[in-house]
């Protein structure tokens, strides 16, 4: 391949840029686009330079593969490919379609002018990576659009259409409509104006960046960024940046973002997001499935049941433009399930998220029903009845007389066992679980439950469904929680055994938010309902024992403090109010259990807090692997991250389980073992963990150590 593509047409040198889908920024077109640069510069017969890219991307930026090498470092640095192209004797232009982001759009900066087609795509995505742009963005923006607008761009991380910088110095031309002949068409005649003026090259570099009260202004930006940042450097860093553009000289503010990029790039926070961001891309490939394995084809979907879950995925699938049939056993049910869907699309409204005509038009895509004989016009079904196994068998009979051959049959389920449910029907191969979180038309995340004879091209349609309806999936095996609803067991047994131990649901939220979640689990429970999980324990009593921490949590629920709904659960609220206000009743609660117990309460540490709940996420996380029920460590941190409020900047617990080390996380856990209150069972490493860590090695070394067939066999399925 030749990463740039060379010609010389009336005087005109076009530098194509060839790297397919992308034009991804990699040490080899680097260095083709210098190379060409130079052969163009060199030829008398040049009088003009034109950069274009292909249809989808002028260059969507660094290659971020070569973060972890060294080519990213490679000459030419794109910085200093930046300032060649800015150097160059001859105008150099760019011509801009498609994606125009990151480092892409540096490029573009670099060249003397600019014309882009009106929808071609702009951001400085760095932010969202815990960086900042570090190829002269920072410095160069500004100095084409003013402080505010670049400002804008670089803090949000957001993607903008050319269209909104048309009449700034930004672009010498906007094209509106017409594609790509039209973009060179215009790269053209910008070529043949200049020849005609003789115009002299013009350099970023050379203009001032204008602003009244700069000063104040930044100040002001401060501020704001503070507040919205949440604790992440990145934002603040950029304006730092971005301020410099205003100081002394162009080199100077040069030298000032390259030196916070720096830092940022090797900073936790920045490794953590960019694990998190290729996590996500891996979660999406799935081991024995292939670009060749066949997909089924999916135009119509039905749902059923009409509850919670029920209205989201119907709504899900509706806002993604596929008709979705709703069906219920009950006219009530059926009307209460519409109801809600319509208040969920006016509230969008209302709030200006969604036009009127988009909410009647999702609205128009959801046809009610009663009757299973409208399930036999559809591609996929989703079961999400009430979660009892002899309803869901009810319905999987109803569902393998009605729908048709070649049909894939879903179930939501959260605790039963997917492979028991697809044994209801005589076409297992065809069943899976789809396990949405709620609400389903928000949460992004979607566990993709693998049965035990799931079809690879039942599994691979689902995945690239899970795409089209925007949600981040991740394959799990069959097991009691699959992956992030098991792990949230053992920490939710931490958080109940330090309330024994001496702490209280405030301490415990605040420590775990502190550390980043966006709740802890008492405020979390509240708002999720602690009935659910009170329901859940009460079958499990059936056949084990109460374990000692849930008396707590089981006498708050036999108050009827199921949380935000009902007004009190682990905190008191206000009527209308969400504030989670601490309840003595709660606290009398606690202090009578520790009293039985005969627990002395000690000020617990809010690191070990912390430790506690992370450590067990970790630990349960490390087993879930090694039975193969998740196919790597990065994607359990993916589910934390998309499903459970874990925090971007530290990169899913078992990517921080590996930046703590792993040998440091099992000497923590025996120092818990070892507290005379522990469960001892908890604390007991397991075996993947232990072998990493005596090894000294991090999750990511790990492969699923069993495959799916084997962890199925061990899985503690309750179904
Ligand atoms: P829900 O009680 O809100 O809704 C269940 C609906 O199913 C009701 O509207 C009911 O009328 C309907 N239904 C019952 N039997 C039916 C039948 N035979 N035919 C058609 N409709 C029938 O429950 P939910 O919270 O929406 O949960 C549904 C499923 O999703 C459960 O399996 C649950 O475990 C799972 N789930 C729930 C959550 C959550 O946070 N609520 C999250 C993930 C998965």
């Amino acid at each position: 391949m030749k990463e740039v593509g060379y010609k010389v047409e009336a005087g005109v040198a076009w530098l194509v840029l060839n790297n397919p889908p992308l034009n991804a920024l990699s040490h080899a077109l680097r260095k083709a686009v210098i190379d060409g640069l130079d052969r163009a510069v060199a030829d008398a017969k040049v009088q003009a330079i034109v950069l274009v890219g292909n249809e989808r991307a002028f260059s969507s930026g660094a290659d971020i593969k070569e973060f972890s090498g060294g080519a990213f470092y490679a000459e030419p640095f794109l910085p200093a490919l930046c300032d060649a192209l800015e150097a160059a004797p001859k105008p150099v232009i760019a011509a801009i379609s498609g994606a125009c982001m990151g480092g892409g759009l540096e490029l573009a900066l670099g060249c003397h002018y600019r014309v882009a087609l009106a929808d071609a795509r702009i951001a400085f995505p760095e932010v969202k990576l815990g960086l900042i742009p570090g190829a002269g963005g920072t410095q160069r923006l500004p100095r084409l659009v003013g402080l505010e607008s670049a400002l804008n761009l670089i803090v949000s991380g957001a993607t903008v259409p050319a269209a909104m910088f048309k009449g700034s110095p930004l672009f010498d031309a906007v094209i509106d409509g017409g594609g790509a002949n039209a973009l060179r068409d215009a790269a053209r005649d910008l070529a043949a104006k200049l020849r005609k003026e003789n115009a002299p090259v013009r350099r970023v570099r050379d203009r001032a960046v204008q602003h009244p009260q700069a000063e104040a202004f930044l100040q002001f930006a401060k501020t704001g960024i503070t507040a919205v940042s949440r604790g992440m450097a990145a934002p603040l860093r950029a304006l730092e940046a971005v301020a410099a553009s205003l100081e002394k000289s162009f080199d100077f503010g040069l030298g000032v973002e390259r030196k916070i990029f720096t830092e940022l790039m090797s900073s936790p926070e920045s490794q953590a997001l960019r694990h998190a961001f290729f996590a996500e891309r891996a979660a999406s490939k799935v081991a024995g499935l292939g670009d060749r394995t066949p997909q089924r084809k999916i135009e119509r979907v039905a749902v059923v049941g009409a509850g919670t879950m029920g209205g989201g995925i119907a709504m899900t699938f509706a806002n993604a433009g596929i008709p979705v049939t709703l069906l219920e056993a009950k006219q009530e049910a059926l009307d209460r399930g519409l109801a809600n869907i319509r208040k969920t699309y006016e509230g969008a409204v209302a709030k200006r998220k969604l036009k009127p005509e988009d909410a009647t038009q999702r609205g128009g895509l959801i046809q009610p029903s009663l009757d299973y004989a409208d399930v036999s016009k559809v591609d996929l079904v989703i079961e999400a009845v009430f979660e009892d196994l002899e309803v869901k068998k009810a319905v999987f009979r109803e569902l393998d007389k009605h729908a048709r051959r070649g049909a894939i049959l879903a179930t939501n389920t959260s605790t039963l066992d997917v492979d028991r449910i697809a044994a209801f029907t005589k076409r297992p191969g065809d069943v899976l679980g789809l396990h949405f979180f709620s609400p389903a038309n928000v949460m992004r995340l979607l566990e993709v439950v693998r049965a035990k004879k799931t079809r690879p091209d039942v599994l691979a349609t689902a995945m690239s469904l899970a795409r089209r309806i925007g949600k981040t999936a991740v394959v799990a095996g069959v097991c009691d929680g699959f992956i992030g609803n098991r792990m949230l067991d053992p920490y939710a047994q931490q958080a109940l055994l330090m309330l024994e131990e001496g702490a209280s649901p405030r301490q415990v939220d605040q420590a775990i938010e502190a550390f980043g979640f966006a709740m802890g689990p008492f405020r979390m429970s509240d708002l999720a309902g602690n009935d659910i999980s009170w329901h859940i324990r009460k079958r499990h009593y059936a056949e084990h024992p109460q374990m000692r921490h849930m008396r707590i949590a089981d006498r708050v629920c036999e108050l009827g403090r199921f949380g935000q709904k009902t007004g009190s659960g682990w905190y008191r609220y206000e009527p209308g109010k969400r504030d989670a206000i601490p309840d003595p009743v709660v606290e009398q609660i606690i202090a009578e259990e520790r009293k039985a117990l005969k627990i002395p309460p000690r000020r617990i540490p809010d690191a070990e807090i912390v430790d506690r709940l992370v450590y067990a996420l970790v630990n349960e996380g490390a087993r879930i692997l090694e039975e193969g029920i998740a196919q790597r460590a990065s994607d359990i941190d993916v589910v934390y991250l998309t499903g459970y409020g874990f925090p971007a900047s530290r990169g899913g617990p078992m990517f921080h389980a590996s930046q703590v080390g792993l040998g440091k996380v099992v000497r923590r856990m025996r120092e818990f073992a070892a507290n005379p209150h522990a469960e001892p069972q908890s604390w007991k490493p397991a075996r993947l963990l232990a072998r990493l860590a005596a090894a000294g090695r991090r999750f990511d070394d790990a492969v699923a150590a069993t495959t799916p067939r084997k962890a199925r066999a061990k899985g503690k399925s309750r179904g």
